[in-house]
């Protein structure tokens, strides 16, 4: 459920840069469509109404505008007659939002609707003019949640975000004050959707590989120099990213059907025991809170505090080892 908060995800899923071209494809494609019917067989998909129930608040509405919020898809409805909705969409693991029209019937677009990635229709919203948007999820964990307008900013899932990873104006001086709000990892902490929204394992990896900063890095230990390169490259990521309409590295695919092109780009992102783009050294993979992390050992060295905390027991200053993914470890004091 959306308003339950987040769970975390094992699997790569849509980040920032794919529901940023989901989002650009549903403004050119659907924005102005009346909706008249909504097909589908999995109701627990939308919330928190039945199928019937939601059919008969949004049935005769027209589709506004798409936004992004983080990682959700936001939907705002219109009618001449009665007070508007908004549709919040959460792609999780594997959903994507597919746009067929009679255009998306040639035989070249036939092709991408026949990859197996676009086969799992769960619900489909139906228009005037019979072109329709269908919700296409494997594992069924994506979320369709349906407020009154306004009322979508309280949920908890909304609510929670930090300030958005490509939108926002950062200066190094705000990062590095939200990053250092908990002592954590930097990887763990740029995940952290109350820190800075959108951002998630594919992102993350690319963005330490290309700062050149370890991801167990411990956060309160970042400079504002530190900072300031973080921004400027993961903006440089995510707007190529988009340029490239994503990465699909399994279930990603945009609203026509099509697989992104960003992977290729990827340079630390699942490249373990592959030789770095910088260096030449392999890279390796560890565990970050759970989540796979991909680094270079020798680009991305680790920094631990340099100065001791005076007056520290010796009790309270033990050495802590932590194994890399290649057998290397380091010893932290
Ligand atoms: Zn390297």
């Amino acid at each position: 459920m959306l308003c339950d908060g987040f769970f975390v995800m094992l699997l790569p899923m849509p980040e920032l840069p794919e529901v940023a071209t989901i989002v650009n494809d549903l403004n050119r494609f659907v924005v102005g469509k009346k909706i008249v019917s909504i097909n589908g067989d999995t109701p627990k998909l939308i919330q928190p109404y039945s199928f019937l129930e939601f059919e008969k608040r949004v049935k005769g509405k027209y589709f506004r505008r798409f936004e992004r919020r983080g990682k959700f898809i936001v939907a705002n409805l219109s009618s001449l007659s009665v007070r508007p909705y908004t549709l919040v969409w959460h792609m999780r693991m594997t959903g994507h939002l597919l746009y067929r029209d009679e255009k998306t019937e040639s035989k070249n677009a036939k092709e991408f609707f026949a990859d197996r990635r676009n086969q799992y229709i769960r619900f489909s919203i139906i228009f005037e003019d019979d072109s329709r948007l269908d919700f296409s999820d494997l594992r069924k964990f994506g979320a369709l949640h349906l407020f009154e307008e306004g009322e979508f900013e309280k949920c908890k899932g909304v609510s929670i975000l930090g300030p958005d990873a490509l939108e926002y104006k950062w200066t190094a001086k705000e990062l590095r004050e939200r990053l250092g709000q908990k002592k954590v990892a930097l990887k763990q902490a740029l995940l952290d959707q109350t820190v800075l929204a959108g951002i998630g394992n594919i992102y993350a990896d690319e963005i330490l590989w290309a700062s050149k900063l370890h991801p167990l890095m411990k956060t309160n230990l970042i400079t504002n120099e530190e900072c300031l390169r973080i921004i400027v490259v993961m903006k440089k990521i995510l707007r190529l990213a988009i340029k490239h309409r994503g990465s699909s590295v399994d279930d990603y695919r945009d609203a026509s059907g099509k697989a992104g092109n960003y992977s290729k780009y990827h340079r630390a992102y699942q490249k373990q025991n592959l030789p770095c783009f910088h260096c030449g050294n392999k890279i390796v993979r560890i565990k970050v809170n759970g989540r796979g992390t991909s680094f270079c050992p020798v680009c991305q060295p680790f920094r631990a505090d340099p100065e001791p905390r005076r007056g520290a027991s010796p009790g309270k200053n033990k050495k802590q080892t932590l194994r890399h993914g290649s057998g290397q470890t380091l010893t932290l004091q």
